[in-house]
């Protein structure tokens, strides 16, 4: 088969960088939907922590409130666990690594897994429309009656995306070192975004 529902005849494992908004979690989860890989998103592990009230999401939760960091210890730890713990397809990194020192410690652990990355997929949008796309999503969920991110609020956002630019935007060159990283256009509409997804992954 060919095209969004390929199968994939081996593993394929990719890392979604991109600031806030960019889409990783909507591409992510249409990745595991057509391809059977499994998300592996630090970003969710940390708000699923928060909600059940572990003493790991006490720790984190002012952090995040705050669009800083958590530190790399703890999402270093949370990924390890994952990965030790599932027989899967391949993996989409979504939301990590988001520092050099997170880069550094996946390709260790990817060496120790036997797991081979292919690509560094860098989502590109402009900033001045993530705060739009952020606040619209929000309004949606409340509207919606579902519950709003803490952290996607515009205070939060402006925090959110200096941290992007500080310390992951640097994430594009060391993965362009390494020879995989692949850049997409994410400023147009999700099903176009996806089809690009697809055929690198295909
Ligand atoms: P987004 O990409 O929309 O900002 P995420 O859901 O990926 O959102 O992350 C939400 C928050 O969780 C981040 O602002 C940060 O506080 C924390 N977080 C998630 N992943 C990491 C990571 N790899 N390293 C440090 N903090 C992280």
């Amino acid at each position: 088969m060919q095209g969004d529902t390929a199968t994939l005849t081996r593993t394929v494992n990719v890392i979604l960088l991109g600031p806030p908004g960019a889409g990783k979690g909507t591409q992510a989860e249409l990745l595991v939907k057509n391809h059977g890989l499994v998300q592996l998103s630090t970003g969710d592990m940390l708000r699923e922590a928060k909600a059940s009230g572990s003493e790991l999401g006490q720790r984190v939760a002012q952090v995040m409130e705050r669009g800083e960091l958590v530190t790399d210890d703890i999402v270093i730890g949370l990924i390890k666990e994952k990965l030790s713990n599932t027989d899967a397809k391949g993996f989409i990194f979504d939301g990590f690594p988001r520092t050099l020192a997170q880069a550094d410690a996946l390709g260790q652990l990817l060496e120790e897994f036997d797991i081979k990355l292919d690509a560094a997929i860098e989502l590109k949008v402009d900033d001045k429309i993530l705060v739009q796309r952020i606040l619209h999503r929000a309004a949606q969920a409340k509207a919606a009656g579902q519950p709003v991110r803490a952290d996607d609020n515009e205070e939060t956002l402006v925090q959110r995306l200096e941290a992007y630019h500080a310390q992951t935007a640097p994430l594009i060159a060391y993965y362009e070192g390494k020879g995989v990283l692949k850049s997409v256009d994410a400023m147009g509409a999700i099903d176009a975004i996806a089809k690009e997804l697809s055929a690198i992954v295909s």
